[in-house]
């Protein structure tokens, strides 16, 4: 007979806070509002405060787990014998469109994330968006503050344009340090993205759209004319309809892409808007 629990310590390393509320998991549950058929992708099971809930609920769930004693340990699980499909790596280097057969399929990624990582996979998952349906996410506090945040709040800045230029985004709940086992130093909350089939506004090109909005805020006190010296004029910025003496804080994410049809193209003239 296999542990019903696991045994071992979490890991600090592999940034484990193992998650013990009945009440969150279960408002996380209701959130996702699960079919049989969907196709979820949970990144760190840990010990499966999520995963044998979603077990339960779906068809097959797949999950992605670095720490090989917890691989070790699922692999031997009684529950996860047929429905469980264990990809044994770094979610840093999960590739997504493998995990599907046919290109209509659209898979629900979800997660109590290690916080150490959390922001690079979600610029990972970002750059997958077109295989996602939807993303769960418990995250650090103060990273869901900056995500959700809005122009002129402290919390806004790259990862709020970034993330709301692809998602639509909602912040579900607040969570305290004491629903995790062992208790993290920060309050959490659990976040939800949608990728938006089409941004509203978009950007010519959105490598270029990217750097330009990572070099706006690299230095946050500076005016746009000193902070994107390099990229843009203050001419070009003018005509953007934008004042070369505001702070990257000050503007939308329509501002920013409008900013971004100002940088020139291979024969240097300013890119315009895309074709419509
Ligand atoms: N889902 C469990 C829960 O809610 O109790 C565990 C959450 S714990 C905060 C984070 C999980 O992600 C751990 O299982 C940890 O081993 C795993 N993890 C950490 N870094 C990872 C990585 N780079 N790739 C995949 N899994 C990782």
């Amino acid at each position: 007979m296999k542990p019903a629990t696991y045994p071992q310590q979490a890991k600090k390393r592999f940034g484990q806070h193992f998650l013990h509320d009945r009440s969150v998991i279960e408002r996380m549950l209701k959130a996702l509002a699960l079919q049989p058929e969907d196709r979820v992708v949970e990144i760190g099971p840990g010990p499966g405060a999520l995963t044998l809930p979603l077990l339960a609920r779906l068809q097959r769930l797949d999950v992605v787990e670095i720490d090989r004693d917890l691989i070790a340990w699922w692999q031997q699980h009684p529950e996860a014998q047929g429905k469980l499909q264990i990809h044994a790596q770094d979610a840093l280097k999960l590739e997504l469109a493998p995990l599907v057969q046919d290109s209509s399929t659209r898979l629900r990624i979800v997660g109590n994330l290690p916080y150490n990582i959390s922001t690079p996979l979600l610029f990972h998952l970002l750059g997958q968006r077109r295989q996602i349906r939807d993303m769960l996410f418990m995250l650090q506090k103060e990273v869901v503050d900056r995500i959700i945040a809005s122009p002129g709040s402290r919390d806004y800045g790259r990862l709020s344009v970034m993330i709301q230029y692809y998602c639509q985004v909602a912040r579900l709940l607040h969570v305290g340090p004491g629903a995790f086992t062992p208790p993290p130093k920060v309050d959490s909350a659990v976040v939800w993205l949608q990728p938006k089939a089409v941004p509203e506004l978009a950007a010519r090109d959105e490598a270029a759209f990217a750097a330009l909005v990572a070099q706006a805020f690299s230095q946050r006190r500076k005016t746009l004319r000193n902070t994107l010296k390099p990229l843009l004029s203050a001419s070009r910025i003018e005509q953007a309809g934008i004042n070369p003496g505001c702070r990257a804080e000050t503007l939308t994410l329509n501002d920013f892409v409008r900013l971004s049809y100002q940088l020139p193209d291979a024969g240097g003239n300013p890119s315009g808007p895309p074709d419509t």
